[in-house]
């Protein structure tokens, strides 16, 4: 069922989420449910992908996680599960690139994040995954870990403001926030 994509302040995403402990047919139901709830939050966006969720951002606090199969490709709509997933290595020295949120509305941030990860977790088969993700995925695993434990990119750069950035309606371009802009923003996800 089609729910909706909960965005900040909403304090349930702020809550940390609970493993899953046996696989079983309302969990495959949430899979089924975050990756309908993407693809619609994408329709109804022309100038964003929905690349992935985390369960707590359709408010459910389930160790959940979907990545789009092929995130460079709106065509492709299938999905990949990640039942607990969890950083058991991070490599290399973190980098800063533009990261945007489902549940933040039209902000974006220049996050650190490491290049390489290595992750633990089960499929939705309960088979154990283990996953070396570089670049972009590696980005992505991190930024939906963090979710399920409560935590948002805009809580990763509080400290710097001029990390943030906001996506231009009608270019599509991300530009810098003014001071008026960032302060109204700060006010309302802190
Ligand atoms: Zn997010």
């Amino acid at each position: 069922m089609l729910q909706e994509v909960v965005t900040l302040p909403y304090p349930g995403l702020r809550k940390r989420s609970k493993p899953i402990g046996h696989i079983s047919d309302s969990t495959r139901q949430l899979v089924k449910d975050m990756e309908e709830s993407t693809l619609d939050w994408e329709n109804r966006r022309e100038h964003e992908v929905g690349v992935a969720l985390a369960a707590v951002q359709i408010d459910s606090h389930k160790r959940v996680v979907v990545i789009r199969n092929d995130f460079d490709n709106k065509k492709d709509k299938t999905f990949t599960a990640f039942i607990n997933p969890e950083i058991t290595k991070y490599e290399g020295e973190p980098t800063s690139e533009y990261e945007g949120c489902l549940s933040v509305k039209d902000l974006y941030g220049r996050v650190p994040r490491y290049p390489k990860v290595q992750v633990n977790a089960k499929n939705i088969d309960g088979k154990v995954v283990n996953i070396t993700a570089e670049g972009f995925l590696a980005r992505i695993f991190q930024h939906e870990i963090d979710h399920t434990n409560g935590i948002l990119f805009v809580d990763r750069i509080k400290d710097e403001p001029e990390a943030f950035h906001r996506l231009r309606k009608i270019s599509g371009n991300i530009e810098k926030l003014s001071e008026e802009e960032r302060d109204a923003a700060f006010k309302e996800i802190f």
